[in-house]
């Protein structure tokens, strides 16, 4: 896979901000990756999914749209998964990535593992066409939280 997104993506070593008139105010370095693997590569959530599920799917996965989980039967030996499009099957393993609001967590633990706010987060990204109104509110909006923390200036 990683062929695939250095082909698609650009990799970049850190993040920089800028101002509306283009000033550098701020560059985070990543300080991940190696000789073999940048530290950070850009591409549409688009594209990495693409490349992720052609790569299940080689790997011999089946994969199903728009169905859920609605109830599971475990046995020692196996585990009967039900889908809400009425269909059911047999696994020796279920594994869920549902995400922060996982649906199968709630259902296995309750609200033991609840996720938890840890404050203001902020990322900027470079667009094709500025829209000077929609940043210069983003900036007041964020820096305006009292949870909000200023990045290095560099
Ligand atoms: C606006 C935004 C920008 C981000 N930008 C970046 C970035 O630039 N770089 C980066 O590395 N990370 C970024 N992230 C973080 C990244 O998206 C997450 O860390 C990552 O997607 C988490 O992956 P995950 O597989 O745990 O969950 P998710 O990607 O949330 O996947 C969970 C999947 O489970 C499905 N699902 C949920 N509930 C059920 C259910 N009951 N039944 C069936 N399916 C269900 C959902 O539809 C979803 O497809 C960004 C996040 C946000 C919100």
């Amino acid at each position: 896979m990683l062929d695939q997104v250095l082909a698609t993506g650009f990799p970049f070593g850190g993040a920089e901000q800028r101002d509306l008139q283009d000033n550098r105010i701020a560059y985070m370095p990543s300080k991940l990756g190696d000789d073999r693997v940048p530290g950070n590569v850009g591409l549409t959530a688009r594209r990495l999914s693409t490349i992720l599920r052609g790569a299940a799917v080689r790997a011999g996965a089946q994969i199903r749209y728009a169905t859920t989980v609605t109830d599971l039967a475990e046995s020692p030996d196996d585990v009967i998964v039900m889908f809400s499009d009425g269909g059911s099957r047999r696994y020796d393993v279920v594994a869920a990535f549902d995400g922060v609001s996982s649906a199968m967590r709630r259902r296995l633990f309750g609200d033991a593992y609840e996720p938890v706010f840890m404050g203001a987060g902020c990322g900027a990204s470079k667009c094709r066409e500025r829209n000077p109104l929609l940043i210069s509110w983003a900036i007041k909006e964020i820096a305006s939280r009292p949870d909000s923390s200023q990045w290095p200036m560099t």
